[in-house]
């Protein structure tokens, strides 16, 4: 990792923010001296992120995976370290040295600057005369200049190689733009041609505001309607959300999304202020993009028309609840509790027949589109509704009986207990049945559905770092004089039997003068990073340091001359073995029993090495 000058790293590291950092894909909230939220790399429901903002370090209890900035971003965007560290200098204002080669790259920093340019160039085609039809197109939706502005919508030119002329003159390749999904290869000849042509274009930003993609659209018979970019290194179909970039303070503060189909609905919700709408960019979403919504909010708003609303709600509702996709119950509900609690909530506003939300804002206006979202009901409602109605359209004993059981089928696979008991109330009363009786089976079906859940990819969980070297390395973290007092009597590779603990050291021997943070990019293993977070972020008592160093220091002399005694030891017995001879003893024998037993007078005798001692502070009690 030491490409960088480590004071140009710790200067990057020290001008991140890295609650703000992590807070663009996180909701974090403030405990003690952390900020937590739910972790971005595993599934879970209740926090076990953590990111302590003093240190710039961040730790996932639950999965074990930690590190500092750098190490966040190479996580989340999948970037190298070299890359991770050009994009935080690059937001942080700090000059980087100019470079060579840049092997090891995974080559998305420059297909993140193609795209860039490739937006430019549509960004500003669209407001030159060679945009005159998307502007009017503009106009005819109803899409105000300052909107598309803000969204960066661009104009793709007629023609075969707008782009590609423009490209070549920036010195990007064909080959590039084709991995881009800019350009499209020519069919049985060589050559390539612009992907989007004569098209209106919504660009598509990842959670930092980069481009990654772009949506287009044709103003009149073009077909397809919609064309979007395929999927690159960059942009994975259902993982991103569009205007989710521009959304999130919004949905951060209402503490609520509102989830549409399509780019213009997107624009039009935002045009009348509803800024905490993101688009799905396809029909249905994805549980990939609820579960990043549920980062941020506790619910979310989608909108059916009339017409369609049963059928959709429940083919939605049968996915979020199906089990099988990756324990999708918690798509819907998040159980346990979140500072107070709280279930994310998928709800359902109806619109009227044949409407969307850009037909119905512009023919109705905000306030009604409001109310609609007011009188928005649990998409499991939905789904219920149709549960309770007999498909073949039969009524009667036997119809109740099955549309019973289809109930208590769908009931059991609600997560959130309190939404369950309320969907049972409710369906018992269409039913006719007795909620009790409904509920019962609904919970006697829910034991024999359940199916434990996943265990995440775990790294080795750090409390399984034995206490007392544990202890000893957070000292030597926390305190200089600590460094100072025992650095040097301290040998990690006999003293220390945990590889990570000692990593730790090794790189702490190497800059006994660096924070404690600024080790992160010394370490080479994640377990070793993981690790050094978790001990970063501990909130522990403090300890009394002075105490503490002699403590230690007294137990590594003792276990020191515990371990020459042993080495002392052997050589004895190595030696009669070799020679035969038990006695008289040769003088060199002697010696060396002499010194073994002046060691083990000391110790009296008992084996204890550093790696006894209870958890917690060292113990004084057996001094
Ligand atoms: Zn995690």
């Amino acid at each position: 990792m030491a490409q960088y000058a480590q004071a140009l790293l710790d200067d990057v590291r020290n001008a991140v923010d890295i609650v703000d950092l992590v807070g663009r894909f996180v909701n974090l909230r403030k405990a003690g001296v952390n900020w937590k939220g739910l972790c971005p790399f595993h599934g879970e429901k209740t926090p076990s992120f953590m990111v302590n903002p003093k240190k710039g370090i961040f730790h996932c209890f639950g999965c074990g995976v930690g590190g500092d900035v750098f190490g966040f971003l190479m996580r989340q965007d999948r970037l190298s370290f070299p890359e991770a560290v050009r994009s935080l200098a690059k937001t942080a204002g700090i000059a980087l040295p100019e470079e060579g080669a840049r092997s090891g790259d995974s080559g998305r920093e420059e297909l993140i600057r193609i795209v860039d340019l490739a937006w430019r160039f549509y960004d500003d085609t669209l407001w030159r005369p060679a945009g005159d039809r998307a502007r009017a197109y503009l106009e005819q939706r109803g899409i105000d200049a300052d909107v598309a502005k803000r969204f960066g919508l661009g104009y793709a030119p007629e023609g075969w190689d707008g782009l590609l002329t423009f490209m070549r003159s920036q010195k990007v390749t064909d080959d590039a733009l084709v991995t881009a999904g800019l350009a499209v290869q020519r069919e049985n000849r060589s050559g390539v041609y612009d992907r989007f042509r004569g098209r209106l274009l919504f660009p598509i930003r990842d959670l930092q505001g980069r481009v990654v993609a772009f949506g287009g659209r044709g103003f009149g018979d073009e077909q397809p309607k919609y064309l979007n970019s395929p999927e690159t290194p960059l942009y994975t179909k259902g993982n991103l959300l569009y205007a989710a970039d521009i959304a999130r303070p919004t949905i951060q503060t209402k503490n609520r999304a509102l989830l549409v189909e399509g780019y213009v609905d997107c624009l039009m919700a935002h045009q009348h202020g509803f800024t905490e709408t993101v688009a799905a960019l396809g029909t249905s979403f994805t549980a990939a993009q609820l579960a990043l919504l549920r980062r941020y909010c506790d619910e979310v708003v989608t909108f059916f028309d009339a017409d369609a609303a049963g059928q959709k709600a429940a083919e939605r509702a049968e996915e979020l609840l199906e089990p099988t996709s990756g324990g999708m119950a918690w798509a819907v509900n998040r159980s346990g509790s979140f500072e107070g609690g709280g279930t994310f909530r998928v709800k359902v506003a109806l619109l009227p027949a044949g409407h969307d939300p850009d037909t119905f804002l512009r023919e109705s206006g905000a306030p009604a589109f409001a109310e609609r979202i007011g009188a928005a009901r649990s998409l499991l409602a939905y789904a219920l509704d149709r549960a309770v109605v007999d498909p073949d359209g039969a009524t009667g004993a036997r119809a109740r009986t099955t549309a019973f059981a289809r109930v208590a089928v769908m009931l059991a696979k609600v997560a959130d207990a309190q939404e369950a008991a309320a969907l049972s109330r409710e369906a018992a009363a269409k039913l006719g049945v007795d909620a009790t009786q409904l509920w019962i089976e609904a919970q006697r079906l829910q034991s024999s559905l359940r199916t434990p859940p996943a265990r995440p990819q775990t790294a080795p969980a750090p409390s399984s770092t034995p206490p007392v070297e544990r202890d000893l390395v957070t000292l030597l973290l926390r305190s200089v004089e600590a460094r100072a007092g025992l650095l040097a009597i301290l040998d990690e590779t006999d003293d220390l039997g945990h590889p990570p603990l000692r990593a730790i050291v090794a790189a702490l021997k190497r800059r006994p003068d660096a924070p404690a943070e600024s080790l992160m990019t010394d370490l080479e293993t994640d377990e070793a990073r993981s690790v050094l977070s978790s001990l970063l972020v501990e909130d522990r008592e403090s300890l009394d340091v002075q105490v503490s160093i002699e403590q230690f220091q007294r137990r590594l002399e003792r276990s020191q001359r515990l371990r020459r005694a042993r080495e002392v030891s052997q050589t004895i017995a190595e030696t009669q073995a070799k020679t035969g001879v038990a006695a008289p003893m040769h003088t060199e024998l002697r010696t060396l029993h002499e010194e073994s037993a002046v060691v083990y007078g000391i110790t009296g005798g008992v084996a204890q090495s550093l790696e006894h001692g209870t958890p917690g502070s060292p113990r004084s009690s057996d001094e």
